[in-house]
């Protein structure tokens, strides 16, 4: 059906031609009507007609505050309700995406000058009075009903005034009005470092096993760019035990590796998960290994995060989501909330501000269309351009990057023939809290997430000397002066 077509003419806004505005306020309004029908609230669409009946009631406050996100937000992203809850289904119970498309405040203004029009005309100028269900159903029962308890004698069985003014309408206002003003920031939701940092800080001092896991989870989908379903699947049988990598002397870890296959991945791709000694804040194998030992996740089988209170199922992703959508929004003064795609997104500039190369990052990041990933490269690149003139450099700090995926198995072979003892996931973390931490094991005090990572921040791998040596040499001395002298420094040691 061309809906443009049909609904041209039956349109009311007699009172919207005013010279040259009235093709944009129709196409706004026209837009208007075919989002009612989409979600299925038909009565706000009434109002808008040319026919409409004597005594229209007035369009819903919460269609029209959905319909102002659903074209201010990202195209593509789920639309949510107004409590950040739950995704808004279309007619046939799909998720329903937004359209995006309206960058600055001016179209919103025009759209609702458009709704406040088309209500004065009608009789609906005054506040915004919204139905009450249990009015409603009183009348149902009987039409000559008084209202509820609560409305005696003013029953509110008809929605009536102008929605502009409502709280739904003007709370979003407020919300978008934000969002439009960053939109830099908004392009592509990328936590900055020190969002990152603020959601640590929360969720490592709450001391709670769910948050620690809630934390790794996010690490772990911005270092390995996971989507939400599939950082929630990994499992401990995906981990690669044979290409962990031991410090030579200290035996101390120095990488983990482990296997994903997302949706769209024909085959298991390989990743490491390294130790930053430069940026222990943000370290995925300091994080993961207390994680474990922790939460007691042992064997070598099972969910990684699996529910911790029923733990033959993972953690569902929706309560991810949700998780993110709901405790963070506030923490972040972002008014839109994040998305699955929020710590891909974020993986981009944890990668650029690391000093990654683009043909690196794009390798890593895996199935990601050349146009969307220059779109996260460049967000990543304006928004360091933002940090490097502000004055809280600190709390911009990210680690260097290092190339996670291996795409060649030789490389994992070679690095992993470092490795003296292979070890299991859950031995190897044990040893980290008991040896490397040094928490003994009956010391139930400190097994808090807040004080094992505090402990974690200051345990680093110390170069050995002889390593050191060996590099200073390579890199300063002529290449046969420098075979000769390590024959020469092997007879000493
Ligand atoms: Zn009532």
């Amino acid at each position: 059906m061309n809906f443009s077509s049909t609904t041209r003419d039956v349109l009311s806004l007699g009172a919207l031609n005013k010279k040259n505005t009235l093709p944009i306020y129709r196409g706004k309004v026209r837009k208007f009507i075919y989002f009612c029908i989409v979600i299925g609230d038909a009565e706000s669409t009434l109002i808008f007609l040319e026919q409409s009946p004597d005594k229209c009631p007035s369009a819903n406050s919460r269609t029209i505050a959905l319909f102002l996100r659903w074209h201010v937000l990202e195209e593509g992203e789920n639309l949510l309700d107004l409590n950040n809850q739950a995704i808004i289904k279309d007619a046939k119970g799909k998720d329903l995406k937004c359209v995006g498309g309206w960058n600055e405040m001016n179209s919103v203004n025009q759209f609702l000058s458009a709704v406040t029009t088309i209500h004065t005309q009608k009789d609906q100028s005054g506040d915004y009075v919204d139905i009450c269900n249990d009015c409603v159903n009183a009348w149902l029962v009987n039409s000559s009903s008084i209202g509820c308890v609560q409305h005696a004698y003013r029953r509110k069985i008809f929605r009536s005034g102008n929605p502009r003014n409502s709280k739904e309408v003007k709370q979003m206002i407020g919300l978008i009005g934000k969002e439009v003003e960053n939109h830099v920031v908004r392009g592509a939701y990328q936590l900055l470092p020190k969002e990152m940092r603020a959601i640590r800080k929360m969720l490592l001092s709450t001391n709670k096993k769910e948050d620690l896991q809630c934390w790794v989870m996010i690490l772990l989908s911005v270092k390995m760019y996971l989507r939400a379903e599939e950082v929630c699947s990994i499992r401990l049988e995906h981990f690669l035990k044979e290409w962990f990598v031991l410090d030579e002397t200290s035996e101390k870890v120095k990488a983990l590796a482990v296997k994903v296959k997302g949706k769209t991945d024909d085959d298991w791709l390989r990743f490491f998960i390294y130790r930053s000694d430069d940026c222990p804040e943000f370290c995925a194998m300091r994080h993961l290994l207390v994680y474990l030992h922790s939460c007691e996740i042992t064997g070598d089988h099972g969910w990684l995060f699996p529910s911790l209170h029923a733990r033959s199922r993972h953690v569902p992703y929706e309560k991810f989501l949700r998780n993110m959508r709901v405790r963070f929004t506030d923490l972040l003064d972002r008014r839109l909330p994040l998305t699955c795609h929020s710590l891909r997104k974020t993986g981009y500039l944890f990668a650029i501000w690391g000093d990654a190369r683009i043909d690196v990052i794009r390798l890593d990041a895996r199935h990601m269309c050349t146009k969307t990933s220059l779109a996260y490269e460049q967000d990543a690149v304006s928004m360091l351009s933002y940090a490097n003139i502000s004055n809280e450099n600190a709390k911009y700090e990210v680690p260097r990057y290092k190339a996670v995926r291996v795409i060649n198995q030789a490389v994992g072979v070679m690095l992993s023939s470092e490795v003296s003892n292979v070890r299991e996931l859950s031995s190897l973390a044990k040893l980290y809290v008991e040896r490397d931490l040094r928490v003994a094991p009956v010391a139930d005090f400190y097994r808090t997430s807040f004080i094992l990572m505090t402990r974690a921040e200051k345990e680093v791998v110390e170069e050995s000397p002889l390593i050191s040596l060996r590099e200073l040499m390579k890199a300063n001395m002529p290449l046969r002066k420098y075979d000769d002298a390590i024959v020469l420094l092997g007879q000493l040691c």
